[in-house]
């Protein structure tokens, strides 16, 4: 019998056990931490169901998670906790997604009391928020909240 060895991407995407906690934000709600957490590590995923293509173009929902080509997820289930975390133009967090599942990472050393953000994307950004306006610390850096 050969070993099992955990593989380098499992370790890497384990969520972490932080303490996370949705609280009022410039941008409406916000994922806030009450840990700190090192650059690299994994912090919460995106869960969802998986919609059919026909759902795709009928559903409502504003959680939508283009995964790849083929799938999407829609996490408005409050249970998805990373549902909260809004965009930033100068993000504490990135998404990678690893065998169809969206994990949301530290793209650097984050302080305990700090929001978690991440780029949402330049499609989504020209299409939602670019016409509101951007609310994230580095556009309206005078913004109420945080
Ligand atoms: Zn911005």
């Amino acid at each position: 019998m050969v070993p099992r060895k955990v593989s380098m991407a499992k370790r890497k995407f384990a969520i972490g056990d932080y303490d996370l906690v949705v609280k009022r934000s410039r941008a409406g709600c916000g994922l806030f931490t009450r840990d700190p957490i090192e650059k690299g590590r994994c912090i919460v995923e995106y869960t969802g169901r998986v919609l059919s293509t026909a759902e795709e173009y009928t559903t409502r929902s504003k959680y939508l998670f283009e995964v790849n080509k083929r799938t999407t997820i829609d996490g408005r289930d409050r249970s998805n906790t990373a549902r909260y975390i809004n965009h930033s133009c100068r993000p504490n967090c990135e998404v990678e997604i690893w065998r169809g599942r969206v994990y949301v990472m530290a793209k650097r050393a984050i302080k305990p009391g700090e929001e978690l953000a991440y780029d949402y994307g330049r499609e989504y950004f020209n299409e939602y928020i670019r016409p509101k306006g951007c609310k994230c610390a580095k556009c309206s850096p005078g913004g109420t909240g945080s």
